[in-house]
């Protein structure tokens, strides 16, 4: 049987395009198709234009501190500057992305596909079919809408990064990632913010000591919280947003934004026609080498709903790539991925939590708490985080978890001893670098606390 393709790619974003390229450096005849522009979430409207408005966020504490360091500071911002210049980065970024597909010889082809066989994709606009040996869906997520009377009123994180103009006030629903990265960006830039959520305490499933320590952080930086409360209904009331919560209260705000997590990209796919199985949550399901129920179609990245991160679609692609059209079957491993929460203060965690090490084991928890050396000449009374947990045998080091400045940048370091399954004793050996938040790590002396049978003593 031949085809137009070897491989047939749905979706240029981070996992897609890895996966395009891979395959064809190894020799495959590969097209790729969007609908949107080439770069996906994390390029357009993700992780790169965020991090990019948590540096303009960021500038509001450096303010802060400066005249403690001596300097008088008068400084105004401009939205629309700002708004314009990450224009220009994405967009020079998504022609890197396309150069690096057009080197290889990908065929880049924008159109909205649906999959009308194992072997066979429809391009929609164009009209017409294209067959390959492989299909690859890596089309992504989109953010999820509560079904709420006014819902339409709100923003997602989609329409954030290009609002006209910064609203007075903003009300941000949910208590993950976005919603508390995005609070700690339109606070920062002057916007008087409050984040609404349904639960007891931000960042569920995070350690309890960077979930108190945000939100101690997120309250000195003037953020409202609201807790196991939700939004029931939303109507316009002149330039505002009137908002009825779950509590009976009503009050108005400039915006509406949804946090509320990302469902996988689905839906008018056609993977139901050819029999490609989904999870229970909507995603796609896959094995360990990305493989769907059909053995011709593989699926990775955020429709997966595997892990919810750019790196992780990366490595999925490129081992999928490097299992399919390089004979060198390679799984990825999803037990150990170093994630960052891009607020303020900054989150960087690897490994378990205290409260899952406790139950698996008898521990050793070694915790530092400190002011951050930049605030140190200031009134400001914030706190670093820096926390090892470890294994009270062997020392092996379970989880690390780090709240404050530089965080990111500490654990994606951490991540690689321990892969390497570093102890205590490896981070003991290591020469402090002086004077760092990071040196806290290598120079922790006795326990903080322990559990024992699951028991905490001391601390
Ligand atoms: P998260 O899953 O992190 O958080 C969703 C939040 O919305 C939770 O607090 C959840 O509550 C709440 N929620 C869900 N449904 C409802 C509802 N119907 N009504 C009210 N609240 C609701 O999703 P995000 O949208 O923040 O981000 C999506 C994913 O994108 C993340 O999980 C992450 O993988 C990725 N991401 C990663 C970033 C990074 O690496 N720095 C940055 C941004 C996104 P509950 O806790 O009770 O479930």
């Amino acid at each position: 049987m031949t085809y137009d393709y070897d491989l047939v790619v749905i979706g240029a974003g981070s996992g897609g395009v890895r996966a395009a390229r891979m395959a064809a450096t190894y020799g495959a005849k590969v097209a790729i198709i969007e609908e949107f522009r080439v770069g996906g979430t994390c390029v357009i409207r993700g992780c790169v234009p965020k991090k990019l408005y948590v540096y303009a966020s960021r500038f509001h504490d450096l303010f802060d501190v400066a005249s403690s360091f001596g300097w008088q500071v008068d400084a105004t911002f401009d939205w629309a500057t700002l708004v314009a210049n990450k224009e220009k980065e994405i967009t020079r970024l998504e022609s890197g992305y396309t150069a690096n597909l057009e080197k290889p010889g990908v065929e880049i082809i924008k159109d909205r596909a649906v999959v009308a066989g194992p072997n066979s994709v429809h391009l929609v606009g164009q009209g017409r079919d294209l067959s390959a040996r492989y299909l690859l869906i890596a089309t992504g997520g989109h953010p999820y809408i509560p079904h709420i009377p006014g819902a339409e009123l709100a923003i997602t994180s989609n329409e954030a990064f290009d609002l006209p103009q910064l609203p007075h006030s903003i009300l941000i629903e949910g208590g993950g990632y976005i919603a508390v990265e995005f609070a700690t960006i339109f606070a920062g830039l002057g916007v008087n913010t409050t984040i609404i959520y349904r639960g007891d305490c931000i960042l569920r499933g995070f350690d309890d000591d960077m979930r108190r320590g945000l939100e101690a952080g997120l309250i000195e930086r003037g953020i409202r919280l609201i807790y196991q409360t939700t939004i029931k209904s939303m109507s316009r009331q002149g330039d505002d947003i009137s908002v009825n919560f779950s509590d009976g209260v009503t009050a108005p705000f400039g915006a509406v934004m949804f946090a509320t997590g990302r469902t996988p990209n689905v839906h008018g796919l056609g993977l139901d026609k050819v029999g490609v199985e989904l999870t229970s949550t909507g995603a796609i399901k896959v094995d360990a080498y990305s493989q769907t129920s059909v053995t011709s179609i593989y699926a990775v990245g955020d429709v997966t709903g595997r892990a919810q991160l750019t790196p992780v679609a990366i490595r999925e692609g490129w081992y999928f790539a490097e299992t399919v059209f390089n004979n060198n079957k390679l799984a990825v491993d999803h037990s150990q991925i170093p994630t960052a929460v891009f607020s303020d203060p900054e989150i960087g965690v690897i490994g378990l939590t205290e409260a899952e090490a406790a139950t698996h084991g008898d521990i050793d928890v070694y915790l530092a708490r400190f002011r951050p050396m930049i605030n140190t000449l200031s009134t400001r009374t914030e706190r670093m985080v820096l926390k090892l947990i470890t294994e009270k045998d062997g020392g092996k080091v379970l989880g690390c978890h780090i709240l404050g400045p530089g965080a990111a940048e500490m654990i994606q370091l951490v991540a690689i001893p321990m892969g390497m399954g570093a102890t205590k004793a490896d981070f003991d050996r290591t020469i402090a670098l002086h004077p760092s938040a990071a040196e806290e790590l290598v120079t922790f002396k006795a326990p903080t606390y322990t559990y024992r049978n699951g028991e905490k003593l001391g601390g």
